[in-house]
């Protein structure tokens, strides 16, 4: 039988965002949105893959002899994706660290390991662990065995999500979460399809149902502009709310850094050269949910 693992990309620790407390986040790889303005371009794939950082790179090609398998290219970005295997033998072989991997399949009993690192943290903060990505969703046999763990081990959990779940494949799961952040983005169907290659019914209708069945939901927002922070989106997030009789909603900035990472894995996400949100966009934003009757929170 195949081992149960799933593609992970980051274990963040000392979080004081993304849920209560100190929190280790963890970061999946793979996702059935592909937003226009994703900030995690890496996390989109499934597959775990090599990055190159051009800035570093002093043309010695100690990597090209490393590489068994033909996947060094002399011009321009320096992996072939097609012909690379991930045997990682030009990651050691390079001095000057400008080829690095993302993303590696790991076990639940591995994945707990490393949150378990940082138990006492969570203990004296009441933080915690958060499932981020990339969509932890994607993986639900993986989740529930690495939930069951931590609730051995008494760590708070919350999970992430862009809403795309099938709900009754979750059914079982979502009582062993403490928290969800749901992620809400483009109100209008046939806009968020066009934004994030996904229409946006199932993901109502699953947050409908949450909040119906009593789970832990807190809804956010991306205010990503020209694409969620109009005037007519926010009404119809602000209705939504009010329907659901939910007074408070996360506000997430848009930021541009996830920009320079297209480059470093020869992506192809158009680059939409948006500035990141400032402190007072935020705090305009805010004020007219609070206006509205809703309480908005956001880092500033
Ligand atoms: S080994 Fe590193 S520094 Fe040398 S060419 Fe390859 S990527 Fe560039
Ligand atoms: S990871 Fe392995 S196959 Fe891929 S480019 Fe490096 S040496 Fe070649």
């Amino acid at each position: 039988m195949k081992p149960l693992t799933a593609p992970i990309f980051d274990v963040q620790r000392f979080s004081i965002h993304d849920g209560p407390g100190i929190r280790t986040l963890v970061f999946f790889k793979g996702c059935n949105l592909h937003c226009a303005w994703c900030q995690n371009p890496e996390s989109q794939q499934v597959a775990p893959l090599l990055s190159f950082y051009e800035a570093r790179c002093e043309k010695c090609f100690a990597c090209e002899k490393a590489c068994t398998h033909d996947a060094i290219l002399k011009d321009g970005y320096r992996v072939d994706h097609e012909r690379c295997t991930l045997c990682l033998g030009c990651v050691d072989a390079c001095p000057h660290g400008a080829l690095q991997p993302i993303g590696d399949y790991l076990s639940p009993e591995n994945l707990v390991e490393q949150i378990l690192a940082d138990r006492r943290y969570y203990k004296r903060s009441g933080g915690g662990v958060t499932f981020s990505g990339g969509e932890p969703t994607l993986y639900p046999e993986f989740m529930e065995k690495v939930l069951d763990l931590c609730h051995e081990h008494d760590i708070h959990t919350t999970l992430e999500t862009c809403g795309t779940f099938s709900y009754n494949r979750w059914q079982a799961i979502l009582p062993k979460l403490q928290l969800i952040y749901f992620d809400l983005k483009v109100m209008d169907t046939a806009r968020h399809k066009q934004a994030t290659g996904l229409g946006n019914v199932r993901i109502l209708e699953n947050a409908r149902r949450l909040v119906a069945e009593g789970y832990p939901v807190e809804f956010r927002l991306a205010l990503v502009p020209g694409y969620t922070d109009g005037v007519e989106n926010t009404k119809a997030v602000i209705n939504l709310l009010k329907e659901l009789g939910k007074c408070e909603i996360h506000l997430l900035g848009y930021h541009n850094m996830g920009e320079t990472k297209i480059d470093i894995i020869n992506g192809s996400q158009k680059k939409l050269g948006l500035a990141s949100y400032s402190t007072d966009q935020m705090r305009q934003v805010s004020a007219w949910f609070e206006r509205c009757g809703i309480t908005a929170h956001f880092d500033g």
